[in-house]
């Protein structure tokens, strides 16, 4: 396996979260309280944020072949994980330190307070349910955080492929099936 080197995730966004000041009050989506801070959230995007993408493609250039944005219903109700192993059942979060409140970088921010407590409460609340959901259902679930090194993050994900292998499918049997009758008429 082949990662690049030196692309490493970088929790690089909480650090800068405006401290001091505070528009406590506000429960719409705050205006950005700086530009500095406004360029810090847009980098907070939930999907296709740059540790996501550099763990997607490592894991592409690996010949590992997944699903983006495959939503999976499940009784207790629907999830989407950012990368999906379907067949093997392995489900792949790469948590943002700021949004699921990484205990080393997610420090709550003391601007707008009141918007962002409830709102950061409620995903990690969402974070545990979605696991749970899953796990009960089979899958293996990895949550990795977006500062850990991609290298360390590749290998997780490497890992729990190689300890769950793919099941043989029904379908995959047929397909055999079929090919056989098919080369026997000629
Ligand atoms: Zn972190």
């Amino acid at each position: 396996m082949k990662i690049s080197q030196g692309a490493s995730f970088r929790a690089s966004n909480v650090g800068v979260m405006g401290r001091g000041t505070s528009e406590a009050g506000a429960l719409r989506s705050p205006a950005a309280a700086s530009a500095g801070r406004r360029r810090n959230m847009q980098a907070n995007r939930r999907r296709d944020t740059k540790p996501e993408l550099a763990l997607r493609s490592a894991l592409h250039r690996s010949g590992f072949r997944y699903r983006c944005d495959y939503r999976i219903d499940l009784p207790g109700g629907r999830v989407r994980p950012d990368i999906v192993f379907t067949r093997r059942r392995v489900a792949v979060f790469v948590d943002g330190c700021f949004w699921h409140c990484c205990p080393e970088h997610g420090s709550q921010p003391s601007v707008n307070q009141t918007y962002w407590s409830p709102k950061l409460a409620g995903n990690v609340k969402r974070d545990l349910r979605n696991t749970k959901l899953l796990q009960e259902a089979g899958w293996t679930v990895l949550r990795i955080w977006e500062h850990v090194p991609i290298e360390t993050a590749f290998e997780l994900v490497a890992a729990a492929i190689a300890t769950k292998p793919a099941p043989c499918e029904a379908p995959e049997a047929d397909k055999k099936l079929e090919r056989f009758d098919s080369t026997s008429t000629d």
